[in-house]
């Protein structure tokens, strides 16, 4: 398809995935305003060639050396004057283009972390799906978003929801960064809470006994939403959810105690405010991620997304419920980790990523994935991670210490 040259340069980052292929189908329905610069992704170079073949982007990048050595083979062969790069550092720098404008951060995992950050110091604006990359560094990633200029738009439905029932002022401080927490921009929004909802995955009603048995495909069969494995598995312990807790707290400024988790098994409210008045605002319409990716790339306009409009009639009763702590401990977790602040989050985020793998690779239970957690997060020392370097040494350790872990197990 043919891009209008004055149009805005994006680059997305993990575009073969489940986020980067809904950004691509937003994309393709607006030719003259949005420009493909750069594609980025691990390995799979059959399906980042087909993304080329389409988006003729002027770069594509792959992480996996090899799998990029064929794709340049492909691209020659095919005639596109695609440059294909390798390298973790070549996906840093293509997130940093000058003829860049827009990032999509849609990397899975501590993996999107450095990728994330290239784009923010170079003050794009980043569309952030990489939630991890936000609780692993929390203060220092909206310091930098205040520092360059950058602007920060979240692409995760629920803070898309939360971003959408904001006032424009208050939206407008929230895109801009910074670390607010003495002056409480939402307090003084007239805010009274935040309302995370979400839907309880797979195994909300489940017997608990049977949780052990679960194998990665049933963990992975969400209910309403098509993910990725890996925020699949994170859906059904609700860790995915816990991880969103501190995502909220840090990108609305907002303490622990004013941000409350309610499960909605229908996901058709995405989230909600409660202002002090008594109102409560809510985002509502179909589990499909191009509406939450169209904001952020329409932001502060609306443009199409290809989203059938809700149905509210078939959509019938929703209803909310209390979330089980006993039946999801992953969720008092994550509220631990925050309100212990330090390191905490770098090590359940990190813990969590290698037990998740461990599962995925039937290597542990589906119960020892939080048990995992919990053990390295009880070990742990909390350090103060005031730069990247102490982050990722700090990530690196834990990770060493899940497996760690995890080998005892077995
Ligand atoms: P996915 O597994 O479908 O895709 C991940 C992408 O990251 C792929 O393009 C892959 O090639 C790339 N990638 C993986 N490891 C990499 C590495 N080491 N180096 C470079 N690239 C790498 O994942 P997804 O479901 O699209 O999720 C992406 C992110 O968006 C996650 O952080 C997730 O939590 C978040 N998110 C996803 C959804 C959803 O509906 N899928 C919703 C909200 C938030
Ligand atoms: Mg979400």
């Amino acid at each position: 398809m043919s891009f209008s040259a004055d149009a805005i340069g994006i680059t997305i980052l993990g575009s073969t995935g489940s986020i980067g292929e809904s950004t691509l189908d937003v994309l393709s329905r607006h030719g003259q305003k949005f420009r493909v610069v750069a594609l980025t992704a691990n390995s799979n170079a059959t399906k980042l060639f087909q993304q080329i073949q389409t988006f003729q982007p002027q770069y594509a990048v792959l992480n996996d050396a090899q799998a990029a050595a064929k794709l340049r083979a492909d691209v020659n062969a095919a005639g596109i004057d695609t440059e294909v790069l390798e390298g973790h550092q070549a996906i840093c720098d293509v997130a940093a283009l000058d003829s860049v404008q827009y990032v999509m951060a849609a990397i899975v995992g501590g993996a999107g972390l450095l990728p994330t950050m290239a784009a923010v110091n170079a003050g794009k604006r980043i569309l952030l799906a990489n939630k991890e990359a936000l609780v692993m560094t929390g203060s220092l990633f909206m310091q930098a978003v205040a520092d360059s200029g950058a602007e920060l738009l979240p692409i995760d439905s629920e803070h898309n929801a939360i971003f959408q029932c904001l006032p424009i002022n208050t939206q407008q401080s929230s895109t801009r960064g910074g670390n607010q927490w003495q002056d409480r921009t939402i307090t003084q929004s007239g805010i009274a809470r935040i309302l995370l909802t979400g839907s309880g995955g797979p195994f909300r009603e489940t017997p608990v006994s049977e949780l052990t048995g679960v194998t990665p495909d049933q963990a992975c069969a969400h209910p309403n939403w098509s993910m990725g494995r890996k925020i699949s598995v994170d859906s059904a312990t609700m860790m995915n959810k816990g991880l969103e807790f501190i995502e909220a707290c840090w990108l609305f400024d907002a303490r622990p105690d004013q941000v409350e988790v309610l499960l909605h098994p229908q996901s058709v409210v995405h989230s909600m405010v409660e202002y002090i008045d008594g109102s409560v605002v809510a985002q509502m319409g179909n589990p499909d991620m191009r509406t939450p990716i169209a904001y952020g790339l329409g932001w502060p306009d609306r443009i199409a997304s290809g989203v059938p409009l809700l149905d509210l009639v078939k959509t019938g009763g929703l209803h909310f419920e209390e979330p089980d702590f006993q039946r999801f401990p992953a969720l008092a977790l994550s509220r631990q980790a925050m309100e212990t602040g330090k390191s905490a989050s770098i090590v359940l985020n990190a813990a969590n990523e290698v037990a998740v793998e461990a599962f995925l690779s039937e290597r542990i239970r589906f119960t020892e994935i939080t048990e995992v957690i919990d053990d390295v997060l009880q070990a742990s020392e909390w350090i103060l991670p005031d730069s990247i370097d102490i982050v990722l040494a700090a990530d690196e350790d834990a990770r060493r210490r899940a497996q760690e872990c995890i080998n005892r197990l077995k």
